[in-house]
């Protein structure tokens, strides 16, 4: 338990949550603020900060809850469809930090917008991939 952490203080009963679903190693509640009603945040039981440090057999108990509880937050909700989206430091709009998942209801005509279409310059579509490539172990 990480202090000053608002999700560890979720796990810990501290604080309340509209909780949806639990197993040994995550655990899924409503998000406060949501995108949409039914917007669900999945999260490890253990704290991480965000993708950067979180072990990949954490990160695949994660998906796992994501992938288990998607249709019941789609149906649950009413929704058409979900977005499955994750924060990773403040400039990807991270505000908390301990690891989660977001799933967010969508529904017909809804307004969000998970992101925009930039276009590429000359070489650097293949340079940032080259990039990306030679960091990857
Ligand atoms: P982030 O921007 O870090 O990816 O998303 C954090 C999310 O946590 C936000 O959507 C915010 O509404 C939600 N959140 C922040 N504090 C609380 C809280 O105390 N309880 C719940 N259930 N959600 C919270
Ligand atoms: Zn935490």
């Amino acid at each position: 338990m990480e202090e000053d952490c608002i999700f560890c203080k979720i796990i810990a009963k501290e604080i309340p949550a509209e909780v949806v679903f639990e197993n040994q190693h995550t655990l899924a509640f409503l998000d406060i603020h949501p995108n949409n009603h039914g917007h669900t945040l999945v999260i490890p039981k253990k704290h991480y900060r965000n993708v950067f440090d979180t072990p990949e057999d954490v990160w695949t108990e994660i998906m796992k809850t994501v992938h288990h509880i998607a249709g019941a937050v789609r149906d649950g909700s009413g929704a058409k469809g979900v977005n499955i989206s994750n924060n990773n430091e403040r400039v990807a709009h991270q505000e908390v930090f301990h690891t989660h998942i977001h799933i967010i209801p969508r529904f017909e005509n809804d307004p969000h917008k998970p992101w925009g279409s930039k276009s590429y310059e000359d070489g650097a579509f293949t340079a940032v991939a080259e990039s990306i490539r030679n960091r990857i172990t």
